[in-house]
């Protein structure tokens, strides 16, 4: 079930149900999944530029990402249940990751960000196969990074090089992987890093 607010369609789920009954099956099945956990701010910038929109729309799914989505869709009287935020999803997918033996690739944020990160969730989720990790300032064009994470064969891919630049590289770089969660993040790793 999606609710459309300004244009973009939410999925209408909760964390639960959207983690263990539409991602985790998906992993299973080696479906190749995009997700976007917008924001207001995503949603703004995507109604004033319609290539980052096309990019938006390609998702598999948008998870509202904030409590201005959901009062605007009790104003429309089509209340979402929940707000799926970046962060929080990506906690459940690490620990579902814990639990599964999955394979990720974390993307982005500062070289002494990004190492503090990878080493947090190597402690914290001893379970993971944490198959790699690189900074984010990169050429988000070039396609010889995304072709050794491809090579990995990671089941999630995460992507915390700010909008409109993680969707951008998750969008571009889609066609070399053959299976795969994308999301981005934000600022999530530098939260993680502490
Ligand atoms: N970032 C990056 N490469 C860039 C620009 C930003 O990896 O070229 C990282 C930055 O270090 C931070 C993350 O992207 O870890 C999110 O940045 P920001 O808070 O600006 O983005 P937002 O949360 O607004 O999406």
């Amino acid at each position: 079930k999606f609710v459309e607010i300004l244009s973009i369609p939410f999925i209408d789920s909760n964390m639960d149900e959207f983690v263990n009954k539409i991602i985790y099956p998906r992993i299973m099945n080696q479906d190749k999944t995009f997700v976007v956990t917008a924001n207001p701010e995503i949603v703004e910038y995507a109604n004033d530029h319609q290539d980052y929109k096309d990019i938006i729309l390609s998702a598999d799914y948008i998870t509202p990402d904030g409590v201005g989505i959901i009062m605007a869709s009790k104003w429309l009287n089509q209340p979402l249940q929940e707000r799926i935020t970046g962060f929080d999803l990506m906690n459940e997918l690490f620990q579902v990751a814990d639990r599964k033996a999955l394979k990720i690739y974390l993307l982005g944020a500062e070289e002494d960000v990004i190492e503090a990160a990878a080493l947090k969730v190597k402690r914290q989720y001893p379970g993971i196969d944490l198959v790699g990790y690189h900074h984010g300032y990169i050429d988000i064009k070039d396609a010889s990074l995304a072709m050794s994470i491809a090579e990995l064969e990671p089941d999630i891919i995460l992507t915390a090089l700010g909008f409109p630049r993680q969707e951008k590289w998750v969008s571009k770089h889609y066609p070399l992987f053959k299976k795969g969660v994308f999301m981005g993040v934000g600022g999530s790793f530098d939260v993680l890093a502490g």
